[in-house]
């Protein structure tokens, strides 16, 4: 598509505050767009929407979000949007969709009409149950093309089933009752300020308001499918109390007005974690907080999708920033945007308590590890994953480590933590990554919800301030460069070092008694170099690994490791027995019907990374990881 006029005011230069629009001013200035979210029948897999939208006579082009910010990619939710019927005035009125831009509808008005309204359903939409939706409004939107999302109006109104509660960062109305429904009206808004509002609502709601000493206020919102779930342990919602309060003192600002953790428990669906500036729509499994071992899991969730409020949300990749949802993201910053939040995440969750700080150290060797045996990193830089982004989602776990995938997220934790140690070592630990995001994320003061543009100048200018370095040297080299070995500069400078033990950490055993994917698995990555399922099944083998020149394929089935039916004990105990022998480990596999063996020369034993401490040496990782705040007494 052609780059729409607008484009250029909306992209401002990076230290003007002016020409930001103020959702207020932009409600007043026009009739807004009537949109009312029927989500009464979640458990059918049906939402639907009654959209009333100011038109004039003549032609129109109406559009439904495309590039959703923060999924960093077009998503394909345009193919649900199903049983569209314009209507005007009692008529019924013809429409065409775009043969270009499956995301435009093109009607024309006719004369005398001020009003179209438009009925649209949207089928599977995502995660909801008998007992709870969640609702992601680009799924629902409809409004006027070549205007800033900005400068659009909006008045939502959503329907629940009767007595569900709500939860969302709009701004609550009137509410109505019916039969079997209850609606929920809020004010008006922007289309732009809407998309970034998601809504959840179940049988079982709980709000619980977090840190109330701190303004704005903050509040968790849950549903969840059991009753005894919403209510969350007491230890988990003082640790998100903390969170609360630890953001506070490291941000030292805010953008927004008030912000809500939105949370959904359940295992009929799948996960989520999707920022927005207001509030966050996080989506685990019904258990995922209800024991230590399960909440580790999930521990990063919660601070990752509440930073992206300053890093990501108000802060935002100036290309990455689109003044509407049409035109192409891109991703090249995204090693700040994601890369940053997700060190930040991480720390935060440790100072919180939601997990401790063993466990944040032991997370992070299994992600070095990860990206220290990442094959693809010898011909793919990590700004290319970033600029790639909007392709390398999913997809299959075949060859994924040749390939590398959304690597700019923890390429991004190793690089922040590398700057972090690294100004704390210049500066005796005076001063710290925390004095950085106080001035990048903080600039401007308190506002309420807004997005400021940066580039990388600004990164390289505002890291000066805090100690001067060749920054710009310092990010080159370890984003644009090809890298064969991970980051692990941050580690060592944090008095740690990485290491491969014969056991796995406390916090691998502990993720893998959780159960999910990860139990399913038998970790024998980083010694002969395979992904294996507890069924023998491989999903990827390490390039260059020693099954790799053993000639595996994802897609294999292991059945017998020498002599014996596979398991993941018969496969560790033929690695350890191999250990310091001359004998290769001698497998029996089948690929596509036949029946093969291959031979694979490894005499390391298991392997499975931790940290290990650096006597003598400061202990900026554990400096880094304790509490900036105090917790009240009576926790
Ligand atoms: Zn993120």
């Amino acid at each position: 598509m052609p780059v729409p006029a607008f484009r250029k005011l909306f992209v401002l230069p990076v230290a003007l505050f002016v020409g930001v629009i103020s959702v207020a001013t932009v409600a007043r200035a026009q009739a807004p767009i009537q949109i009312t979210a029927d989500l009464s029948e979640a458990a059918r897999k049906l939402y639907h929407a009654e959209i009333d939208i100011p038109v004039k006579p003549g032609p129109v082009t109406l559009i439904t979000p495309e590039w959703i910010p923060g999924t960093h990619r077009p998503t394909p939710i345009v193919d649900s949007i199903t049983g569209v019927v314009f209507t005007a005035n009692g008529q019924v009125l013809s429409w065409r969709r775009d043969n270009v831009d499956m995301y435009e509808f093109h009607l024309t008005i006719p004369e005398g009409v001020a009003t179209l309204h438009a009925h649209l359903d949207l089928i599977n939409p995502g995660r909801q149950t008998t007992r709870l939706a969640a609702f992601e409004w680009e799924g629902l939107l409809l409004y006027p093309a070549g205007i800033p999302t900005a400068k659009i109006a909006i008045q939502p109104a959503v329907i629940v089933p009767k007595g569900w509660g709500v939860g969302t960062a709009l701004t609550p109305g009137l509410t109505g009752s019916f039969a079997s429904t209850d609606v929920h009206h809020f004010a008006p808004t922007t289309v732009e300020q809407l998309e970034d509002s998601p809504v959840i609502t179940g049988l079982y709601y709980h709000q619980f308001a977090l840190a109330p000493e701190i303004s704005p206020k903050h509040f968790l919102d849950v549903v969840s499918d059991e009753p005894e779930d919403s209510k969350m342990r007491p230890s988990t919602i003082a640790e998100i109390n903390n969170l609360v309060r630890e953001a506070n003192a490291l941000y030292k600002s805010h953008h927004y007005n008030e912000y809500h953790l939105l949370l959904t428990l359940t295992d009929a669906t799948g996960g989520q974690g999707l920022e927005h500036g207001q509030s966050s729509d996080n989506g685990v499994g019904e258990k995922d907080f209800s024991d230590d071992a399960h909440q580790l899991g999930v521990a990063d969730l919660l601070s990752h999708e509440f930073t992206h409020s300053w890093n990501g949300k108000y802060r935002r990749p100036a290309r990455l920033y689109q003044p509407d949802f049409a035109t192409p993201q891109q991703g090249d910053l995204l090693w700040v945007y994601e890369g940053m939040t997700q060190y930040l995440g991480n720390v935060l969750a440790a100072r919180s308590g939601l997990k401790n700080q063993q466990q944040y150290r032991e997370m992070l060797a299994l992600s070095a590890a990860q990206l220290d045996y990442k094959s693809g990193r010898e011909w793919r830089s990590t700004e290319d994953t970033a600029i790639a982004s909007s392709i390398l989602r999913g997809g299959s776990a075949s060859w994924s480590n040749w390939k590398r995938g959304q690597d700019y997220y923890q390429e991004g934790e190793l690089l922040w933590l590398d700057a972090d140690t690294l100004i704390r070592k210049l500066t005796d630990n005076k001063k710290s990554l925390n004095d950085f995001d106080a001035i990048f994320l903080g600039k401007g003061g308190n506002t309420g919800p807004l997005i400021v543009p940066y580039e990388r100048p600004e990164l390289i200018a505002d890291l000066n301030q805090v100690v001067p370095y060749d920054w710009a040297k310092f990010l080159h080299d370890r984003i644009d460069l090809i890298n064969p070995r991970a980051d692990l500069a941050g580690i060592e400078q944090g008095g740690y070092k990485l290491v491969y033990e014969d056991t796995p950490s406390d916090a691998e055993k502990t993720l893998n008694k959780a159960g999910g994917r990860r139990a399913n698995a038998i970790d024998v990555w980083y010694s002969i170099g395979l992904r294996v399922d507890k069924e023998g099944a491989v999903s990827d083998v390490r390039f260059h690994g020693p099954a790799d020149k053993a000639k595996l394929s994802p897609g294999v089935k292991i059945y017998a490791v020498d002599g014996r039916v596979f398991s993941g004990d018969s496969l560790k105990a033929a690695i350890e027995a191999a250990k310091g022998s001359t004998e290769p480990i001698h497998l029996i596999l089948e690929q596509d019907g036949f029946v093969t063996m291959a031979d694979i020369d490894y005499h390391d034993g298991e392997r499975y990374p931790t940290l290990v401490r650096v006597e003598g040496t400061p202990d900026y990782l554990d400096d880094i990881t304790k509490p900036l705040t105090t917790p009240p007494a009576t926790k």
